[in-house]
């Protein structure tokens, strides 16, 4: 279901991002960090995003208001992202 690849979401670190969840959220995110596991002898590997939310349509998804905190998520949640800024 995903439009992208591991091997490209690197390239995006830095930039801020407006992903569409699978679910249903919304959020404006500034992606700090990619984290890729594979090439694993014990699981068939994962990949997060790490990031600062900016907005979101489901706050009751976030403990602490928008700003400031990294969350992550896994890239199955992820259905597609567009880059909105730098
Ligand atoms: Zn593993």
């Amino acid at each position: 279901m995903a439009t992208y690849t591991h091997g490209e979401a690197p390239q995006h670190e830095g930039l801020q991002l407006r992903v569409y969840f699978a679910g249903g959220e919304v959020s404006e995110i500034k992606l700090v960090h990619v984290e890729v596991h594979e090439n694993c002898e014990y699981c068939e590997g994962y990949a997060w995003f790490v990031y600062d939310l900016i907005s979101t349509n489901c706050p009751e998804l976030y403990k602490t208001p928008a700003g400031g905190c990294a969350y992550s998520s896994k890239f199955e949640k992820i259905e597609r992202f567009e880059v909105i800024g730098k």
